[in-house]
This record gives C-alpha cells, sequence and structure tokens, in this order.
C-alpha cells in the first residue's frame, strides 16, 4: 500500500468495516491513500442491540446514533463514510441500489475493495453485501476489455474476515501488518458504543492473527494484523 492506494470498504452494516478492516483502512490513510466507507445499511435493527433497550426507542434514532458512530469511526480512521440507508435484517438489493454502488465505484475507482465473505449462516445481510459488491464491481470495470459504458481499471478483490471464519468459507490467505495503526483502530473500536461487546474479541483477533503473520513471513516485530482473503490473482511485475 502506498500514497496512491485508493481503498473502497463495503460494510453491510455501519460498524462491520471498523472490527475487520479497521487497521487496513489506518494503515492506507496513514502512509497517504485514500479510504472510503460505503456502510449499505446502518445496522438500525439487527446489529445495534444496546440502543434497543431503551425505553420509547426508534428505527430512525438508532439509524441517527449508527450514523454519528459510523461517520465518527471513519474519521479516526483518515477514511469518508457514506451510507445508503437500504435497511437490514433483511437488507435488499433492488436494481436502483445496485446502479447507486456501481456508480459509487465508478466514481471513486478504488484499486483495492474490501467486503465481507461470501457466506455467513449467522448473518442474512453480509452474504447480500459479498454478492452485491462482486456484482458490482464486474459491473463498474467491464469485463477487462472496452464497453458501452463507462469502465475503471479493475480493483484488487478481498474479502475481510468474517466473525466465525471457519463456518463462513473464509481462506486467510493475506495478512498485513497494522501494528503502526493499531492504537487507531482502538480509538475507531472505542466509538461504537452499540457494539461495545466486540471491541475485546477483535483486539484479541489482531494478536492472534499477528502469531500467524509472523510464523509465515518471520518478521518478529508484527504484533496486531488483520486476515483478509483475497479473490483476485495478484499480477506481479516481477519476484
Ligand atoms: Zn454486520
Amino acid at each position: 500500500m502506498n500514497s496512491s492506494t485508493q481503498l473502497l470498504v463495503i460494510s453491510a452494516h455501519a460498524a462491520d468495516f471498523v472490527w475487520r478492516a479497521g487497521g487496513a483502512i489506518a494503515t492506507v490513510t496513514k502512509s497517504g491513500g485514500t479510504a472510503k466507507v460505503i456502510a449499505l445499511s446502518y445496522g438500525e435493527r439487527g446489529e445495534s442491540g444496546e440502543l434497543w433497550k431503551e425505553a420509547g426507542q426508534t428505527e430512525e434514532k438508532v439509524k441517527a446514533i449508527r450514523r454519528a458512530e459510523g461517520e465518527e469511526a471513519a474519521s479516526i480512521l483518515g477514511a469518508s463514510f457514506e451510507g445508503m440507508d437500504l435497511g437490514d435484517y433483511p437488507l435488499e438489493i433492488d436494481r436502483a441500489a445496485m446502479e447507486r454502488l456501481t456508480a459509487a465505484i465508478r466514481e471513486f475507482e478504488p484499486n483495492v475493495i474490501l467486503t465481507h465473505a461470501k457466506e455467513d449462516p449467522f448473518n442474512p445481510d453480509h452474504g447480500v453485501a459479498y454478492a452485491a459488491t462482486e456484482r458490482a464491481r464486474q459491473l463498474a470495470s467491464g469485463a477487462g476489455v472496452a464497453s458501452a459504458f463507462k469502465t475503471i481499471r479493475p480493483p484488487a478483490f478481498l474479502l475481510f474476515e468474517p466473525h466465525q471464519p471457519e463456518l463462513c468459507g473464509f481462506y486467510p490467505n493475506t495478512f498485513l501488518d497494522i501494528t503502526p495503526v493499531f492504537e487507531i483502530k482502538r480509538a475507531a473500536m472505542d466509538v461504537m458504543g452499540a457494539q461495545g461487546y466486540l471491541r475485546e474479541y477483535y483486539s484479541q483477533r489482531a494478536s492472534q492473527r499477528a502469531n500467524h503473520a509472523r510464523r509465515i513471513c518471520g518478521d518478529k516485530e508484527i504484533k496486531f494484523a488483520e486476515a483478509f482473503q483475497r479473490i483476485t490473482p495478484a499480477v506481479l511485475k516481477g519476484f
């Protein structure tokens, strides 16, 4: 990752990007690249449990809180945040939403896209976000040849780590050392008040992935890492 990296993270709900790709986002922005988060929904129904314990709570109020949290977390990570407000549990992508998402990809012209794993037996929306992102990426970049519509260079396509990776068919084949930005990720996680119970969980995960990363490459300085599954093959200019 370098100063020309344009990273787009597509998150089914307002907070998914923080737990699973916060380190990647901070790594890009700290090195002078640009990062944008698109939250397809605010996770107002399915991932805002703490907020619904308040008497008289409403969907509109929860959405506003989750949007504010998402914006603040993204800002701490150095990214912009766009909420598409498509609704959650269930998240549904109609033609208009697909066109909006495709247009957003064309406009931002990312060279890396991160999103959810293909499957998630515990979540009705994460797989929908994967399918929508895969399709919008294909529509934005065409078949890698000239098309009837404006196309962008095909962005690298990677999946961020789901909550229970083994059950989601997640195969971690790419690790990112997030040691230099881990405190930034921690600060962004602190903002997500509605899901505070995940902070410790994802801090532990970062330590465990760092253990794997150290064994893979021998770099003993890696203390925290994030794992990704790379879908598009890497194209090299040499070894
Ligand atoms: Zn989610």
